[in-house]
């Protein structure tokens, strides 16, 4: 059966939920084969083969953690040619999508980025997009080369299918751009407990109608009541009301989980493009006519310092 290369994101061998998500899809495809990069790349092969896995390529070199993304092409470029697969998946991090595009032109192959689904099809993976805040649903597939696709997190469900796995060393060569861009300072971003925005299953989001940061908490109630991650609109942001690294948009964070909450927030162009992929909407509006309530699954026309509060309280009820 052909072999379908899914690039791991992992954290010293603990593997990130966009990666299995991603082994479900390939399964669809083919053969899942995971190539895993870096400190504990040889700690992710039992999780690995718990999600259907059936080879593990490896290797550990300090160049992956010390520069910027070019080793991890290097890497990418000698397993494709090493195993010629039939697809290569990366996970829709702003680092995966820079890695697939390099790799893409370092192979000669097409490429397609944020896709939302992959199906299998006679003629190679087809790659459903949503474009245009969510306006259309494309569905695309590479004419060129091996198919690189990136896939958006929360795209598939993680499915656990238990199989034997061969793990083996990759053998690397670094090019001279390996050592171009190097890592001098790392700085540990303090902890919220919440989930990481851009793979959260739920996101709570609040814009200008939270109206000020000290009224931020009653999104945070909320959000912690679901176990969500908390993003914002781009004035709620650039008001100072919440970090910059929490804007959902355009030109902020683009996330796509399960069930997202807009509270207070218009539903501009800028912001849609952002999270127009989730799958189910929720909107907390005073205004009838805000335009997020044309992209919205359920609305509620309320305000948001009455409905907030209340719906925090009984999705906290009803999980204890
Ligand atoms: P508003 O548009 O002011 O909407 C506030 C909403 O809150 C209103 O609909 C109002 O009815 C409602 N409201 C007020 N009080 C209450 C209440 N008590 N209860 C319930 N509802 C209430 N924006 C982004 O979000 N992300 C981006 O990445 C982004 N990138 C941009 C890039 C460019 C190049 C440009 C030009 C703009 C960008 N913007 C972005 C800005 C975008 O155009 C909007 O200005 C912004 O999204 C508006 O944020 P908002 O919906 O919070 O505020």
């Amino acid at each position: 059966m052909a072999e379908v290369l899914v690039f791991v994101d992992h954290v010293d061998g603990a593997v990130r939920k966009p990666t299995l998500e991603l082994l479900t899809l390939a399964r669809r495809l083919g053969e899942p084969l995971a190539v895993a990069l870096g400190t504990g790349a040889t700690d992710t092969i039992p999780t690995l083969a718990e999600h259907g896995v059936t080879r593990v390529l490896t290797h550990e070199a300090d160049e992956y953690a010390d520069y910027l993304v070019v080793p991890k092409v290097d890497a990418l470029q000698a397993a494709v040619e090493a195993v010629s697969p039939v697809a290569v998946l990366v996970p829709s991090s702003a680092e995966g999508k820079e890695v697939a595009a390099r790799l893409a032109i370092r192979i000669g192959s097409g490429i397609i980025t944020d896709a939302i689904d992959v199906e299998a099809s006679e003629q190679g993976p087809v790659a459903t997009q949503s474009a245009f805040a969510a306006a259309y649903t494309t569905k695309s597939r590479v004419s060129l080369g091996t198919p690189v696709i990136t896939v958006k997190p929360n795209s598939a469900p993680v499915e656990t299918a238990p199989s034997a796995v061969v793990a083996a060393p990759l053998a690397v060569s670094f090019s001279e751009a390996a050592h171009g861009t190097k890592v001098t300072e790392r700085t540990v971003s303090q902890s919220t407990g919440r989930p990481e925005l851009t793979e959260a299953a739920i996101v709570v989001a609040g814009g200008r109608g939270v109206g000020g940061a000290d009224h931020f908490p009653l999104i945070e109630a909320l959000a912690d009541s679901l176990g969500a991650a908390v993003g914002a609109s781009r004035a709620a942001v650039d008001a100072g009301w919440y970090p910059h690294t929490n804007q959902i948009g355009q030109t902020g964070k683009s996330v796509s989980p399960q069930l997202y909450i807009a509270n207070g927030i218009s539903g501009a162009i800028q912001h849609r493009a952002g999270m127009q992929t989730s799958k189910t909407i929720v909107a907390v509006n005073k205004d009838p006519e805000a335009p997020i309530f044309d992209l919205v699954d359920y609305g509620v026309v309320g305000d948001l310092f009455d409905v907030v509060p209340q719906l925090t309280e009984s999705i906290t009820a009803h999980r204890n």
